[in-house]
């Protein structure tokens, strides 16, 4: 195992370059992952009884040293993806302010509980539930947001009480090497760790963790749910989305045009919550497709919208494109693609329907396929003809109805007149349906009490001699009979039912 300090970032070559011993960054052989996990596991009870607010102490200042080294880190990130540094500035900000809105509550979500008596046999208890934290989660992710992504899946679980090792992409993992290095410079206790390594380094981590929190491709996600359901540890799954948008004949056009633009291109539309397919109802269909078209022709390269991440996924989406258009789809706007630089032009496609891959797979890439519908009924069929279900839009003046729209829609988040709206808000679940997860992200308390088991510990109020322990043995006299008798009274409804 060879620990890494980077020491500054090697841009050219986005490789972490490393020295060896003493390091918070792990570049690691698989057959050394059960060391890094046993180590963190010993060094979790510490952090654990430090208690909750030492802990966000610990984050606070980690966050300050971000802030004081944004430029390096988001230099890093774009470098890593090619994103424009608007928006590698953007999800560096996000993890940032998750510090400071979790760890201002994570306090009074992680109070230990006293519920109340709930039955007779229970009357002389005093009882308390603890949040206990998985000892050791892994928190493996995908290159989109190599950055975002994996500081916003450690941050509560090591407010919880867990340590955290995290894996990132092997393509893009300069940014969180720079980010997790900052917890050492920091002086804070060594719970948390980057393994950086290939897809077998994460596969060793699901063997060994106690908790997997994975984003990625659906077919990666669902390889380690048959695991951890063999191994018995709980996994969280954000997997892959095929995001529909609805835009109503009494849609402001011009509001959906743009908020759909953002909502199918940020990130290079490598992002699992893109708007990939459009339904118009017909009436506004020609305005809303020249109004899309102008804004998405208007875009800049590099800029407003960057190239691919990798070779790989350029592949994907011109094959999407390529089968588009040999099946008769036509290009309203962009088009243009270059290997050589991962560069797809943002485009807009009409004369699409459900036979072609960009409308039926996840494209994850800059294309908007848009098709006309004849009425709201059809745009609902054909949003939840999909085997995800992540989130959705929908474009209305009329909220009331955009309302009613969202709950006949199977996805975990839908966002009225807005892309991506659900992702910024912390306080609510981030949740797939179907195909697109399980568990998600966010959440508000839920965000953090995922990554703890809940301990009830049960004691006397006062000190009773064995013999008023009504349920114990001998099954005789008036113990455990007369109590059984007394709770189904109490549990009956009408004297009938109290079987005396
Ligand atoms: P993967 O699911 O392959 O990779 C995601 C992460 O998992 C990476 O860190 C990867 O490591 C790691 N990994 C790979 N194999 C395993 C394994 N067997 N066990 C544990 N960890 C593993 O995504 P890809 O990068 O290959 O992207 C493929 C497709 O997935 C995209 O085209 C897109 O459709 C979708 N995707 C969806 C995302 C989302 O946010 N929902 C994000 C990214 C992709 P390594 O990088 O070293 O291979």
């Amino acid at each position: 195992m060879r620990r890494l300090s980077t020491g500054g970032l090697n841009d050219e070559t986005s490789q972490p370059r490393g020295t060896t011993e003493g390091g918070a960054i792990v570049t690691s052989d698989v057959a050394d992952v059960p060391k890094l996990v046993s180590e963190l596991r010993a060094a979790q009870p510490a952090w654990e009884n430090l208690g909750v607010e030492a802990r966000a102490r610990w984050l606070r200042r980690w966050a300050d040293w971000l802030l004081d080294n944004q430029e390096r880190i988001v230099a890093a990130l774009a470098a890593d993806t090619g994103k424009p540094v608007v928006e590698a500035r953007i999800e560096f900000t996000v993890p940032v302010d998750l510090v400071k809105y979790s760890a201002r509550h994570a306090g009074q979500w992680l109070r230990t509980g006293h519920p109340a008596p709930p039955n007779l046999l229970n009357l002389m208890k005093k009882t308390t539930v603890a949040h206990r934290p998985y000892p050791v989660v892994a928190v493996i992710t995908p290159w989109n947001f190599p950055l975002g992504l994996s500081l916003c899946d450690a941050i509560p679980a090591l407010l919880a009480g867990a340590t955290v090792v995290v894996k990132p992409a092997s393509a893009t993992p300069n940014s969180v090497i720079a980010a997790i290095e900052g917890w050492e410079q920091i002086g804070a206790p060594p719970v948390f760790r980057v393994l950086h390594g290939p897809g077998s380094s994460g596969s060793a981590l699901v063997e060994e963790a106690d908790f997997i929190q994975f984003t990625g491709s659906t077919e990666v996600g669902t390889t380690i749910a048959k695991r951890c359901a063999e191994r018995l540890v709980p996994c969280g799954l954000e997997l892959g989305g095929k995001d529909p948008a609805i835009v109503l004949a009494d849609a402001d056009l011009d509001l959906a045009a743009h908020g759909i633009a953002w909502g199918a291109l940020a990130n290079a539309g490598q992002m699992c919550t893109s708007v990939e397919r459009v339904y118009v109802e017909s009436a506004v269909y020609p305005e809303f497709v020249a109004k899309l078209s102008a804004h998405v022709g208007s875009l800049r390269r590099g800029a407003d919208v960057g190239p691919l991440v990798t070779e790989d996924q350029f592949d994907i989406v011109r094959a999407h494109l390529d089968d588009a258009t040999a099946a008769g789809a036509r290009i309203a706007a962009g088009g243009d693609t270059d290997r050589g630089s991962r560069w797809v032009q943002p485009t807009v496609l009409t004369g699409v329907d459900h036979t072609m891959a960009c409308v039926r797979e996840e494209t994850f890439g800059p294309l908007i396929p848009v098709m006309p519908v004849e009425n709201v009924e059809e745009a609902i069929a054909l949003a939840n003809s999909s085997q995800y279900g992540l989130s959705a839009s929908v474009w209305t003046r009329d909220v009331r109805r955009g309302r009613a729209i969202a709950a006949r829609l199977e996805a975990g988040a839908v966002n009225i007149n807005d892309s991506h709206a659900n992702v910024f808000f912390f306080a609510a679940p981030m949740d797939g349906w179907k195909q697109s997860g399980l568990g998600g992200r966010f959440g508000g308390a839920e965000s953090v009490l995922r990554y703890c088991r809940p301990q009830t510990v049960t004691a006397p109020r006062a000190p009773l001699p064995y013999q008023r322990y009504l349920l114990w043995f001998p099954y005789t006299g008036t113990g455990a009979v007369v109590l059984g008798r007394v709770m189904r009274a109490l549990a009956a409804t009408g004297r009938r039912r109290w079987g005396w």
